[in-house]
């Protein structure tokens, strides 16, 4: 329940109580005045009969007696809401009544034997015919010179009290419908005029720390009147800047560290890169090393062995290649290496893997390619490198010479295929150098030694 909702209730239900008390207590008084009022009358009612019977009773004029009751009923039964009323004789016996049916009968009830026996007079509650009346008695006493104070008999009326509780209920409700309605009018007056002006700074500063919940961290609470939800509302929003700020900074850092992260992230890839690059190249050539050529043919032959499709190892030697380094000097040589293993590069297509297997050796890898096309491939290099110039001012050459080994054809292993194509090299190279000779096969080319 909201705040405004709450003290508007508090308010109506403190009015309502109070309407309440003031319903009661005027119904109370009314009750009483009322009940005073009948009372009187009824005395005053049981005088009046008391005087007029005095007569009559003395003379024991019993039907005069009666009319004059029956007229007397009659008369006040409106106005004073008179139920009956009887006369009795000292002995109790109903001379009069204003139903005929009790004539004659003796007075028993301790109410009647009282008023027979009180010199006074009673004033008594009690129910006639199930409803309750107001019972006043009064003695008829003698005024006639000589038998002055002689009792000659009892007046007894009842007066109907229903009225009084129809008038106070009457009165009740109405004093309720009022209240209910003046409660009604004095609620939307109050929300207006005062709960809803009271309230409206705390509802702004609820507003505004919902809509800072949602997500709004410029949101702040207007700082409306110099009281308590002043602190409040200025309570909030120094807590909310100060958090925006803090916010603000985290997010400021968040993105900086990221973005050196990424940084970090992209030199540590590039640096992975190279690590790897590195790893995997022979530094004189730029050709793969050792370590990549067994691991890259490894994997080729499991995928030979998955696919059934052939894999290819050439092994080249450079012939005599010791003798080049003593005429020409180990920089010449490295400078030979490099251009034989940019040539075997060129020439290779984008799929094949040019290895520098160890010192003047390099191993190729050729994927998908059997026994015919891995000769054809092995016979164009070496006849390349036959051509090639290698920057030698008496044009002198180098060659080499390629032993071959197939998968599945010669070997399904790598030690075992590279044990092939070495020891076919080893047949090229006791054949005379600056062939081709796959394993167990005749050399491409005749012996033509370049350097001797
Ligand atoms: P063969 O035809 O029988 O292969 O004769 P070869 O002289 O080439 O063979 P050998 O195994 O006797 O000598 C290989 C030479 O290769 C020895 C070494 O000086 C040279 N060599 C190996 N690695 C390098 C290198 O990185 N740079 C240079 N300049 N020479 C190298
Ligand atoms: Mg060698
Ligand atoms: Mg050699």
């Amino acid at each position: 329940m909201t705040m405004r909702a709450r003290v508007l209730l508090y308010a109506i239900s403190t009015l309502a109580l109070i309407g309440l008390i003031q319903a009661v207590a005027m119904g109370w008084l009314q009750w009483s005045s009322l009940r005073q009022e009948t009372e009187l009358r009824a005395r005053t009612f049981v005088d009046t009969v008391a005087v007029a019977a005095t007569a009559d009773l003395a003379a024991m004029r019993i039907e005069d007696l009666d009319r004059a009751m029956g007229s007397l009923v009659q008369r006040n039964m409106e106005t004073l809401d008179v139920r009956f009323v009887a006369v009795l004789d000292p002995d109790g016996r109903v001379v009069a009544h204003s139903d005929q049916r009790w004539y004659g009968r003796m007075a028993t009830e301790p109410l009647w034997v009282d008023a027979v026996h009180s010199d006074l007079g009673l004033l008594r509650e009690a129910t006639f015919g199930d409803r309750p009346v107001i019972v006043a008695s009064r003695p008829v006493v003698s005024q006639v010179p000589g038998a002055t104070g002689a009792r000659w008999g009892t007046v007894i009326a009842g007066v109907g009290v229903d009225r009084i509780s129809q008038a106070v209920v009457r009165l009740l409700v109405s004093t309720l419908i009022v209240t209910l309605l003046s409660l009604v009018v004095l609620g939307v007056l109050l929300d207006q005029l005062f709960v809803n002006r009271l309230t409206r700074p705390l509802r702004d500063v609820v507003g505004a720390v919902q809509q800072y919940a949602r997500g709004d961290l410029t949101a702040r609470a207007p700082l409306a009147r110099n009281d308590e939800v002043r602190v409040v509302a200025s309570g909030f929003n120094d807590m909310a800047a100060r958090i925006e700020r803090h916010t603000r900074d985290l997010e400021e850092q968040i993105r900086d560290r990221t973005a050196s992260l990424a940084a970090a992230n992209q030199e540590l890839s590039q640096a992975n890169a190279a690590l790897e690059a590195l790893a995997t190249t022979d530094e004189l050539t730029d050709l793969y090393n050792f370590r990549y050529f067994r691991a890259t043919m490894a994997n080729e032959l499991h995928r030979s062995h998955r696919t059934g499709a052939p894999v290819a190892l050439l092994i080249l030697d450079v012939d005599y290649f010791k003798r080049w380094n003593d005429r020409f000097g180990h920089p010449s040589g490295d400078q030979a290496l490099r251009t034989l293993a940019a040539l075997l590069k060129s020439r290779l297509r984008r799929t094949d893997i040019a290895c520098r297997y160890g010192g003047e050796e390099f191993a190729i890898i050729l994927v998908n390619t059997g026994m015919q096309g891995a000769l054809h491939v092995a016979e164009g290099l070496r006849a390349a490198v036959e051509a090639a110039e290698f920057g030698t001012d008496d044009g002198t050459q180098l060659t080499v010479s390629v032993g071959v080994a197939v998968c599945p054809d010669h070997a399904t292993e790598l030690d075992t295929l590279v044990k092939a194509a070495d020891d076919a090299l080893y047949r090229v190279k006791g054949m005379g150098r600056n062939r081709v000779v796959s394993v167990g096969g005749e050399p491409m080319e005749p012996e033509q030694d370049q350097i001797s």
